[in-house]
């Protein structure tokens, strides 16, 4: 099964992946990951990325393909795999059905007031880099290290609201895209409310596919 993971920051995305991934068994997928493991590597691929990194550019997209098809081409993907960070624009979209057909594409859907909410509350320890929630560490000190906590210029609720609205722009004309195959769910509730109807729909789907 081909999943491709669109939600935004704050969704509960990262955590549904992980749940995805245990239990159909197919990797998670994240270009973050690619490219921090492709830079350790001794490849042409691999100085080329360096080189771009090092001078602060953006990496073009027929190189980010370049690394994610090399990547699904892998054994560890051959029942499917979950893309998490890619696509991010229709171009990436576009070139990648030339490499591999996705099967669906799960959109976490979270109202926006509710992800500033729940990220305007966590807390970052700036010693050990532990993530609390306000709510739950009401002495704002750090239970490992006994460091004062933080709240981090990405929690910040201006921040969030300048993220989100990133999100939206490159995401539309994504879902617009995949508008044949977008699995919708809401992260409103628990971590297990939200993977029960995905559970469901990918475990119909994983008897058609195969
Ligand atoms: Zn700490």
């Amino acid at each position: 099964m081909k999943i491709i993971l669109l939600g935004a920051p704050g969704s509960g995305k990262g955590t549904l992946a992980k749940k995805i991934s245990k239990d159909f068994d197919i990797p998670q997928i994240s270009t973050g990951d690619l490219f921090r493991a492709i830079v350790k590597e001794d490849s042409e691929l691999a100085s080329k990325v360096r080189e771009i990194m090092q001078s602060g550019g953006l990496v073009p997209d027929e190189v980010t393909i370049e690394i994610v098809k090399e990547r699904i081409a892998k054994d560890d993907c051959k029942k499917g795999f979950i893309l998490d960070g890619f696509p991010r624009t229709v171009n990436q979209a576009k070139a990648l059905e030339g490499i591999s057909q996705i099967d669906t594409v799960i959109l976490v859907d979270l109202a926006n007031e509710i992800i500033i909410d729940r990220l305007s509350a966590r807390r970052t320890c700036p010693n050990c880099g532990e993530i609390y929630s306000v709510q739950d560490n009401l002495e704002n000190v750090c239970k490992k290290c006994n460091s004062p906590l933080i709240q981090r210029d990405d929690d910040k609720p201006e921040t969030i609201r300048h993220r989100l609205e990133v999100y939206e722009q490159n995401t539309s004309p994504l879902i617009n895209f995949y508008s044949d195959r977008i699995f919708k769910v809401s992260s409103a509730g628990s971590p297990e409310e939200t993977y029960s109807p995905v559970k469901t729909f990918l475990s119909e789907m994983e008897g058609k596919v195969e």
